[in-house]
């Protein structure tokens, strides 16, 4: 007597880190493709077809469709936002006066803060250097991850930058209104950060 049967046998096609939305972070997967076969005395041995692939966290063991893996992992996020701050800090201190020391130092406050422990004096020399196109992607990409409140606090980040040495002057507040645009915050969002963060920000006079 033949016991017959069907069975699934899956194939690694790759492994990596993704972000698992049930285990809410990053964990380790693996990218798999299956195929039925028929089983004889529980043998694999008459192909059928494929069963899709799909992706598993290696962590909760739970499938989610490859699409998955276009989504960025906590840490792309995390560096794509420090990437963000640096290339804004850089862009509303070329506004202003990017040599005055207050200004400058406020700006290494600002990315240190966002994360990136050990931005220097060099590291913005080279930010302060970096063309303006990549500094606009940049800025862009931090915004397309950030909900409106976020957006709001990160404009004001470099509204007050650009007060650190004085009120804020016309090409500063041209840049904000620019940077506010690659954040993706509308026209009168930008005019309604302005203005708040302008009468919040108590003014030091310039050393
Ligand atoms: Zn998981």
């Amino acid at each position: 007597m033949l016991i017959w049967g069907l069975c699934v046998i899956y194939r690694t096609l790759g492994r990596g880190v993704f972000f698992c939305r049930r285990c809410g972070g990053d964990r380790e997967y693996r990218h798999r493709a299956g195929r039925r076969f028929v089983t004889v005395f529980f043998v694999p041995l008459i192909p059928l077809m494929k069963t899709g692939e799909h992706v598993q966290c290696l962590s909760c063991k739970i499938r989610y469709v490859t699409e998955v893996l276009k989504l960025p992992t906590t840490v792309e996020m995390q560096l794509a936002h420090i990437a963000g701050m640096r290339a804004l800090a850089a862009v509303i201190l070329r506004a202003g006066d990017p040599a005055n020391p207050v200004a400058r130092r406020r700006a290494l406050d600002a990315v240190t803060g966002a994360g990136d422990k050990g931005y220097d004096e060099d590291a913005l020399r080279q930010d302060l250097a970096a063309p303006a196109d990549a500094a606009r992607r940049k800025v862009g990409a931090l915004g397309a991850q950030l909900q409106t409140e976020a957006r709001e606090w990160c404009l004001a980040e470099a509204i007050r930058i650009a007060m650190a040495d004085g009120p804020l002057t016309g090409p500063e507040r041209a840049a904000a209104e620019h940077l506010a645009g690659c954040l993706g915050m509308t026209q009168a969002q930008a005019v309604g950060v302005i203005t708040l963060t302008e009468q919040n920000t108590v003014l030091t006079p310039g050393e």
